[in-house]
């Protein structure tokens, strides 16, 4: 099992050690290695994401990713900006598939703007297609049409898109509690028509899970109403953004969220999903749970160890049970802790 770790900037560092030291408290046999990607490889190399990077992530069976960006390279040419990177490596292994659980811990209900009983032990996996639909169709563009400007876009999926990230939501089920349900806004988008009618034919090879479908607008009222109705949720990509963003919020703790992007190998990318936070880096204070989740993502959807994921995660829910928390989820009453300290937390509940 080959693990390349691209620590980035800011925090990243910081986080992706935590996560680093509690794989290897783990006692499985990885290869790991380490390279830059981001700010660090434009200061190392004037390029976000260097060649020697490229050819470990092409090699490597996961990443593991802290985050990349900071003020200090806002000024740079857009080639040389952190989030090239990002985008450069996405591409480049080919990520379709973008998995973002939102979970709430009974312990941090407080930390959600909604009522706790609405989203106290909430646990939701929305599944986005990352690089087909509105956001990458042709033609698109701003044009003058009978004396006006107009601007389009072309919301287009071809089957076997459509096909294949339904195929990771109904095996994402399979590890959970095996109910899926498909957004579309099927009255409106003969798009999505399509996108139903494939959806439907692939849950037929998934007997045992549960397909149901919504429309979009309902989709994201529901998700306000009563979230905690949901398992899987999948969707296209621009629905999937606005989604995602809209559950994670449910949990109020931006610190805690993990996610991970995979091909069609369930080769992935494994990272929390917030930013460098240039506000708190080197301070030692920055929360490493979501980095540290992420990892178990790792293990569970590209090393198929769902037994050690779910370990890391029950030894996540102990620290907080037992009143660790760093800055970001501190409430008073609780044992604030920095970075290191909650990192050794998770260990020794390990
Ligand atoms: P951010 O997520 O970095 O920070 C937002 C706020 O949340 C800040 O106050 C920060 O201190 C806090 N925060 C974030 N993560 C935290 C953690 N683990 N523990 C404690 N507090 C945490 O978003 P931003 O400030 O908009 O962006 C900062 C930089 O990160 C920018 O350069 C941006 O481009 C980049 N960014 C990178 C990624 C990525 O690498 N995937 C994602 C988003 C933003």
């Amino acid at each position: 099992m080959k693990i390349l770790v691209l620590p980035g900037d800011g925090i990243g560092p910081e986080i992706t050690a935590e996560a680093v030291r509690v794989l290897k408290a783990l006692d499985l046999s990885f290869e790991m290695e380490e390279a830059l990607l981001g700010g660090c490889a434009v200061d190392a190399t004037g390029d976000p994401y260097p060649e020697a990077t490229r050819k470990l992530a092409r090699e490597a069976d996961a990443v593991l990713l802290g985050a990349v960006g900071g003020p200090q390279w806002d000024s740079h040419p857009r080639e040389q900006r952190p989030e090239r990177g990002l985008l450069g490596i996405r591409k480049d292994l080919g990520l379709f598939a973008n998995l973002r659980p939102a979970v709430l811990y009974p312990e941090l209900a407080n930390a959600s703007t909604l009522k706790p009983e609405v989203v106290a032990g909430l646990d939701i996996l929305i599944v986005r297609e990352l690089t087909g639909d509105i956001y990458f169709g042709q033609p698109r563009g701003i044009e003058v049409r009978n004396g006006e400007r107009v601007g389009f876009n072309t919301m287009i999926y071809a089957e076997s898109e459509i096909r294949r990230i339904a195929r990771v939501a109904f095996e994402a089920a399979r590890k959970r509690n095996r109910k899926v349900c498909s957004v579309d806004k099927m009255n409106v988008l003969e798009c999505t028509q399509l996108w139903r009618d494939v959806v439907t034919e692939t849950a037929r090879d998934y007997p045992d899970v549960e397909l149901s479908h919504m429309l979009v607008d309902n989709a994201a009222m529901q998700l306000v109403r009563n979230p905690k109705q949901f398992d899987v949720v999948v969707t296209g990509n621009m629905f999937g953004d606005i989604l995602s963003d809209e559950a994670s919020m449910l949990t109020g703790s931006i610190g805690m969220l993990p996610s991970a992007s995979l091909d069609e190998k369930n080769k992935g990318l494994y990272e929390p999903c917030h930013g460098s936070a240039p506000d708190i880096a080197g301070k030692g204070v920055a929360n490493p749970l979501a980095t540290i989740l992420s990892a178990a993502m790792m293990l569970r959807y590209t090393f198929n160890d769902e037994a050690a994921a779910t370990r890391i995660e029950n030894a996540v829910k102990k620290v907080l049970a037992q009143g660790f928390r760093t800055g970001d989820i501190f409430e008073p009453g609780m044992k604030k802790v920095g970075t290191r300290e909650m990192g050794d937390a998770v260990l020794a509940a390990l």
